[in-house]
């Protein structure tokens, strides 16, 4: 066992309902410090085979749970959750580096919710029955099997859990494979999934880097979903190997996304969207990153923007007055950096910030905007995952269309104005899995969530979520 933040944790696979270790770890660093907080099993081959292998066997009981059992355990593992709440935050907080503050308030409830949300939807799923020529047809949501999940690190066990719920509510068994550079909450939620009463093999996690657990898993032809959140490129490399079993897949990617500024908008909200783009230091898929401000109000904006990021409060993000942690790890901090030096070079200006933070060192970016790019640079089109914002300016409707659509992402997109009937025009033609109106991040469960273009394939939330983890089944009866 291993101490971090004062709990105590396995940082070894779970798998089939026992702690496996693997013959070789990988070091985990905190992003506050860069010190060394764990060593982890390093997952491969075998272990991704065993762990196909439990959930393989675990998958026709669990199936077979009726929905009520299936929901009952659910809300057990969400009691446990927030019965946890303080360490996971804490571990959490220091794996990662987001804010301590967020995770107490808002992502871990939220995890818990997750839990919750998917076992009343489960209970609530209705059958489409109906009739054909005295025939009756009866449409069945059946479990599809075991089911591969793979997350990022920017905000690891929310996005786990918002497709381990899901999974195991619909009948499915599951393998997770945290990212290596936050895998702890993981192990933590091995735990309390144990203590709630779920069946061995059910959920498994196995830990390792990418192209070794990560890899082997996605290419088990015994794994019927596959679920990936992160980057496009392990996107093309999961669905290569998905192709060779004609696994299905749900892929959640990048974004570049935009927040449109009308000058008829509320001026002291658009700036707040614009600032709260720095949450989680920039390292939000969602993240309107581009801000696209009408030429008129873009020198009044600009100024309250500037104002307004000057007093956002860097530091530790243990410290419950700080709004922006470190980033997640110097390979990070060093192509976040490469973008803004690259841009810088090519002509154009740091409004604001436009390196790391010297007081500081370590892995903490200043928040920085970036203008005078031409539309095409490739900080305009490209996906940065820190806390760097440009600044473009419109004319006219169709150019703040033109500009937004811009790029061959379509994760989500902002839009701020004061005139209803340019909202709807304007939402109608945005290329986006998601749109903001006056607001940001406000995110029902049982909304369809998911990206155009490259940021994804596929659609999780609500009923969409059991579309993807259940095999549809139609039977037709003979009168
Ligand atoms: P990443 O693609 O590098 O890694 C994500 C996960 O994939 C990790 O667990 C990693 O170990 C695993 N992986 C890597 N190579 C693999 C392989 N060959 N086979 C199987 N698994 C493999 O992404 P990241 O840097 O961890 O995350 C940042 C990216 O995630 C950003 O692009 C961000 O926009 C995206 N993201 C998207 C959403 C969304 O909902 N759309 C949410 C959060 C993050």
């Amino acid at each position: 066992m291993t101490e971090i933040a004062g709990v105590l944790l396995d940082t070894r696979h779970w798998i089939g309902g026992q702690r496996v270790a693997s013959p070789e770890t990988f070091p985990d660093h905190s992003p506050i410090d860069g010190s060394l907080i764990a060593e982890i099993s390093r997952g491969g081959a075998s272990e991704a085979a065993a762990a196909v292998a439990a959930a393989s066997d675990a998958f026709p009981a669990w199936a077979a749970t009726s929905r009520a059992e299936r929901a009952r355990i659910l809300h057990a593992i969400a009691d446990g959750v927030e019965k946890r709440l303080e360490d996971l935050a804490n571990v959490e907080t220091v794996d990662n580096g987001a804010l301590l503050r967020s995770h107490r308030r808002g992502v871990m409830p939220r995890v818990a919710h997750n839990f919750r949300f998917f076992a009343d939807w489960l209970l609530s799923l209705g059958h489409d029955d109906f009739e054909t020529r005295g025939h009756a047809n009866h449409v069945s949501w059946d479990p599809a099997g075991p089911s591969v999940l793979i997350t990022p690190w920017n905000a690891p066990l929310m996005l786990a859990t918002w497709k381990v719920a899901p999974a195991l509510a619909a009948g499915n068994t599951v393998i997770l494979k945290p990212a290596e550079w936050s895998p702890l909450t993981a192990s933590l939620l091995a735990d309390i999934a144990h203590e709630a009463g779920l069946p061995a093999g059910v959920l498994n996690v196995v830990q390792g880097y990418g192209a070794e657990a990560g890899a082997a898993l996605v290419a088990d032809p015994r794994v019927r979903r596959i679920s990936f959140t992160g980057s496009v490129p392990t996107a093309q490399r999961i669905a290569e190997a998905a192709a060779r079993n004609l696994t299905p897949l749900s892929l959640e990617l990048g974004g570049k996304s935009p927040l449109l500024v009308f000058a008829d908008a509320d001026l002291d909200l658009a700036v707040d969207l614009a600032v709260e783009q720095y949450d989680n230091a920039g390292q939000v898929c969602l993240a309107a990153t581009r801000l696209l401000v009408e030429s008129s109000i873009a020198d009044e904006f600009t100024a309250r923007f500037l104002a307004r990021a000057a007093s956002l409060k860097q530091g530790d993000p243990r410290d419950e007055a700080t709004d922006m942690g470190p980033n997640i790890h110097q390979r990070q901090v060093d192509k976040i950096d490469g973008f803004v030096r690259r841009a810088l070079d090519a002509g154009a200006t740091a409004l604001l910030g436009g390196e790391p933070n010297a007081d500081l060192g370590g892995l903490y970016y200043r928040p920085t905007l970036i203008t005078g790019m031409a539309p095409d640079a490739e900080i305009i089109t490209e996906e940065v995952f820190g806390p760097v914002l440009t600044l473009q300016t419109f004319s006219s409707e169709e150019e703040a269309v033109e500009l937004a659509n811009g790029t061959r992402f379509g994760l989500a997109a902002t839009v701020a104005t004061g005139d209803r009937q340019r909202a709807e025009r304007v939402t109608a033609r945005l290329v986006a899995g998601t749109v903001w109106v006056n607001c940001f991040f406000v995110r029902d469960l049982q909304a369809p969530f998911g990206g155009a273009r490259q940021s994804g394939v596929g659609r999780e939330g609500g009923t969409w979520s059991f579309d993807f983890y259940c095999d549809i089944k139609n039977t037709v009866m003979a009168p």
